[in-house]
């Protein structure tokens, strides 16, 4: 899973994903655990390495 939230709030949005079959969600409005590793949400690479996963939601 990948956070990509305000670093201040820690809030903003995660991409989950399997890699089996990049079958993928997007869940807005989530606050990154403590401890997750997140990226900024004005990081334009923010979703690098993130595959081109197929959404289900
Ligand atoms: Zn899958």
């Amino acid at each position: 899973m990948r956070y990509i939230v305000d670093p201040d709030s820690r809030v903003g949005y995660g991409l989950l994903w399997c890699g089996a079959c990049l079958c993928g969600i997007t869940v807005s409005r989530v606050r990154a655990p403590d401890g997750a590793p997140t990226r900024a949400l004005s990081d334009p690479e923010a979703s690098a390495g993130v595959p081109d996963f197929v959404r289900v939601d």
